[in-house]
């Protein structure tokens, strides 16, 4: 039986307090699911690991985590990082470059007992998640930012061949085994090189995949169509800070932050992270809704049982998916959803939900 290391990270603001849910369930589906074998392992990142290792991102936790097979990470709240400090490193985006996570997988879908502006939203926007606008991870040194005088900032945007198809190809990957239908976003009729070679990247790809039907959209219609007709897309690829802006906006449709999962994948390392950021507007009230941060660690067991061929981690992944279900349709939600349980009372109702599952449900559900 293979025995999964997974490296606990809290991070900032109601990090810790979504994280102490995630591992909460994750004890729990461990107990329901004998044959699967998880051990882990805390480290530290954020404020805190700055306060007590002096960075924010330690080596220690950078050399530990490689000895992990995956991990969770909760967010973190960089805008309050020193810009200067080499030691406020934004740890999210430094693990991802790292690592090399360069797919962001951030689904999105209706939950019953959750009224959302519309009934059937069920898409997955895979963001390339290596280079693109963001200053701290398109470049192998320096930040990406340019400022010749007070009053001037040249930003770098990098696009590669290379990232765009092994994005593309996780893409249309997912899409085979979804609705079959993957649109590309970009903005080509301005940015004629960069998204240009990376809707050429896609195109190149989606040849591989003849039973996927490719569309591509401008970014500002499809943001568009995204808000007026959402039920119809499947798999959204698209470059790094398109694919974030896109994934709030999915969110959004769907209930709001609290509902929207990532996870950051790699060939040989996955990282669980929600797409919301800290939230220190709720910070330390026990208010947030981790299942955001749950339904990343279910990713996580997903891809972990696909990619080891390990049944048990696709069935525990499945049981927490429907045990969150169940909590919500029992009404048991957070106030992001109307509801006024605590964060730690809906993690405590979760697993009762979860303990009450027939593992033989979980299966038939599952197919
Ligand atoms: P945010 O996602 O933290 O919050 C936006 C709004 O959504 C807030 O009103 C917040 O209360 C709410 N919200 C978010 N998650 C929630 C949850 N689980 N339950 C209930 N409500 C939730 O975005 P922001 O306010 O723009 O950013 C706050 C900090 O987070 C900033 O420092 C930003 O840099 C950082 N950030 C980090 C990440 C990350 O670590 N991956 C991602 C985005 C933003």
């Amino acid at each position: 039986m293979k025995n999964y290391q997974i490296a606990i990270m809290e991070g900032d603001g109601i990090g810790p307090e979504i994280v102490r849910e995630t591992v909460k369930v994750l004890e729990a589906v461990q107990r329901k699911c004998p044959a699967l074998s998880l051990s882990f392992k805390p480290l530290p990142v954020g404020l805190s690991a700055y306060e007590q290792h002096g960075s924010t991102l330690p080596k220690e936790t950078l050399e530990s985590l490689k000895q992990c097979d995956a991990g969770v990470l909760g967010p973190v709240t960089t805008h309050i990082y020193e810009v200067h400090d080499p030691n406020m490193v934004n740890p999210s985006g430094k693990l991802r470059k790292q690592l090399d996570l360069y797919a962001n997988i951030r689904p999105s879908r209706n939950f019953p007992g959750v009224p959302g502006r519309y009934d059937n939203v069920d898409m997955v926007i895979v963001r390339e998640n290596t280079e693109g606008m963001y200053a701290d991870r398109s470049l192998y040194e320096g930040d990406g930012e340019v400022m010749p005088t007070p009053d001037t900032v040249m930003s770098f945007r990098v696009v590669t061949r290379k990232a765009s198809e092994r994005l593309a190809k996780v893409g249309f990957e997912l899409a085979e085994h979804r609705r079959r239908s993957v649109a590309v976003i970009h903005k080509m009729n301005v940015l004629r090189r960069g998204c240009g070679l990376f809707v050429d990247s896609c195109r190149q790809i989606a040849k591989q995949y003849e039973d996927v039907a490719v569309s591509d959209y401008h970014i500002d219609a499809f943001s568009m169509f995204m808000v007026q007709k959402p039920e119809q897309y499947d798999v959204v690829v698209t470059t790094n800070m398109f694919g974030d802006i896109l994934s709030d906006l999915a969110a959004g449709l769907v209930g709001g932050l609290g509902l929207a999962p990532g996870l950051n994948l790699g060939d040989h390392f996955m990282l669980a992270q929600a797409t919301h950021g800290s939230a220190p507007d709720i910070a330390g009230k026990n208010i947030a809704n981790p299942i955001a941060e749950i339904l990343s660690a279910k990713l996580m067991l997903e891809w972990l049982g696909i990619r080891n061929k390990d049944e048990q981690a696709i069935t525990a992944a499945a049981l927490i998916e429907m045990a969150v279900e169940r909590t919500l349709l029992k009404g048991v939600k957070t106030g992001d959803l109307g509801g006024s349980a605590t964060t730690g009372q809906f993690g405590d109702e979760l697993v009762r939900q979860l303990e009450n599952i027939e593992i033989r449900e979980v299966t038939r559900w599952n197919k």
